[in-house]
């Protein structure tokens, strides 16, 4: 019997693997990378029949940017200098489509084609766009968790943080990165808080609702209020983690707590002087059946005061709103200082009779200004000293210029404002503690911020307990 030919025993072999291969696309080259034969899981996988290909530079199978890298050449080089060579590109479609595939060349001297390399390539195109999708998933939700305003972190069931964002160091005031690799209740301890979440992942509830607010003294800062969020990821799994988000509600939670008591303040603005005016019109009619002259006049002067009252309301309103919306316009004009301030004082002695007010170095100066604002300011400045200055309390108008600029000031010998308050005095809505019980919105030294902002000029308040308050402004000249 003849013995088998083992040289051609392995020809057979490769030859059937070659011809009968129908996912690993295959291509047999010459030493110097022309391409001899390809087998039919390739013209499946490109569209080239060997005819196409035969005789031609395995360069045709490159994109045009690889080409112009030399990848191919440089392949060549590799596999006649260590035998094999690997390669992760595109290989081109003969409709022109680029297709990523995974290659493995070898070199095979003295066969039967010659010196010979044989080319093994797989289509990975959909793997490939698959991983491109993911990582631009993943991409996209770093990007996303970096940027949201809410903290968040991941941790596992032994409560080791997993996963954090910026908005988490910001919030707790640490330097970025430190926390990965840490203890929750580690974190908790440090910065005094307590997120409350259930010991075992059992025993948290399963659905989306786990949501709560909770104080947060932070420590050596003011009290903030927190919304945490909580949501198991991989619930099924047995690779469970927590993801946590944190809110900051604070500035929320006082908007809304401001937008309450203001509603309550303009109702109780509102109704307080319209129903004295009410009651005014039902005595008047008794009143003046009797014709009592001195009653019905004292009446009048009742409901003109709640009426004025009314209108300064509507007003601090509209104008409070139309400062908030930079449409608080002024119509300036020349006009005398000395007769601007006693039309003010003028307008205020009569609500307040009893009441002393006195003008100190009052210049008959022309100025140049919104006459009419400037009248609402010193108003303002004077109604307030005779609202929360004692009644005995005597208020002095002072006018002098300083460094080019007209600075006029009202003084009371008032209770005064205790130093922490005056900071705040000219803030939209602030009243001061004491002062709180006494009619009003806390919006006129706001309206008279935005008026004198509006001319250029300051305004700012001195004050001493139990001596008294002085209210100033300052526009230039
Ligand atoms: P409102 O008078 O409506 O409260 P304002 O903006 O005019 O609003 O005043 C804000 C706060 O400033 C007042 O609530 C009061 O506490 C304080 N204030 C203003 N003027 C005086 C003053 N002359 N003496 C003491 N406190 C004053």
């Amino acid at each position: 019997m003849r013995k088998a030919d083992p040289a051609k025993q392995n020809t057979d072999i490769f030859d059937k693997l070659f011809d009968q291969c129908h996912v690993n696309a295959m291509l047999v080259l010459d030493q110097h990378g022309h391409i001899l034969k390809i087998n039919n899981a390739f013209e499946d996988a490109f569209g080239f029949t060997e005819k196409d290909l035969s005789g031609k530079h395995m360069r045709v199978l490159f994109t045009e940017q690889d080409q112009k890298a030399q990848r191919p050449e440089m392949e060549l080089i590799v596999v006649k200098r260590q035998g094999f060579s690997t390669d992760h590109n595109y290989s081109m479609h003969k409709n022109g489509h680029p297709i990523w595939v995974s290659g493995e060349s070898v070199w095979v001297p003295a066969s039967k084609y010659g010196n010979c390399i044989i080319k093994v390539i797989q289509n990975i195109h959909a793997q490939k766009l698959q991983e491109k999708f993911l990582s631009e998933a993943n991409e996209f939700s770093s990007i996303i968790l970096e940027n949201i305003g809410d903290a968040m972190l991941v941790v596992n069931e032994e409560r080791m943080i997993l996963k954090t964002n910026a908005s988490l160091y910001e919030m707790f005031d640490l330097t970025p990165e430190t926390l990965e690799g840490t203890y929750l209740p580690d974190l908790e301890k440090s910065q005094n808080i307590s997120f409350e979440i259930a010991e075992k992942f059992e025993n948290i509830p399963q659905d989306n609702t786990f949501k709560k607010e909770f104080q947060w003294s932070p420590p050596g800062s003011n009290t903030r209020m927190l919304q945490l969020n909580c949501k198991i990821l991989n619930q099924q799994g047995n690779d469970r983690k927590l993801l946590i988000l944190l809110r900051d509600v604070t500035e929320q939670r006082e908007a809304e707590q401001q937008r309450e008591d203001f509603i309550n303040f303009v109702s109780h603005e509102l109704r307080n002087p319209m129903a004295n005016v009410a009651l005014v019109l039902e005595l008047l009619n008794e009143f003046m059946d009797k014709q009592q002259k001195e009653q019905t006049d004292e009446l009048l002067r009742k409901a003109n005061m709640n009426l004025k009252r009314l209108n300064q309301v509507i007003s601090e309103l509209h104008d409070s709103t139309r400062a908030a919306t930079g449409n608080l316009r002024l119509e300036k004009t020349h006009f005398n200082l000395g007769d601007m301030i006693a039309e003010a004082t003028d307008t205020v002695k009569l609500l307040y009779p009893h009441r002393a007010i006195s003008c100190k170095d009052c210049p008959s100066t022309e100025i140049y200004a919104d006459r009419f604002r400037l009248i609402q300011v010193l108003n303002n400045y004077l109604t307030n000293a005779m609202k929360y200055a004692a009644s005995a309390s005597d208020v002095i108008v002072e006018v002098v210029i300083q460094n080019g600029s007209l600075v006029i000031s009202v003084s009371d010998q008032g209770p005064g404002i205790p130093p922490d308050q005056l900071p705040h005095l000219f803030n939209k809505y602030y009243r001061g503690q004491s002062t709180a019980k006494l009619d009003g919105l806390g919006l006129g030294l706001y309206v008279c911020k935005e008026i004198i902002a509006a001319h250029g000029g300051q305004v700012w308040a001195t004050s001493q307990l139990r001596k008294g308050s002085t209210f100033f402004f300052s526009i230039p000249l």
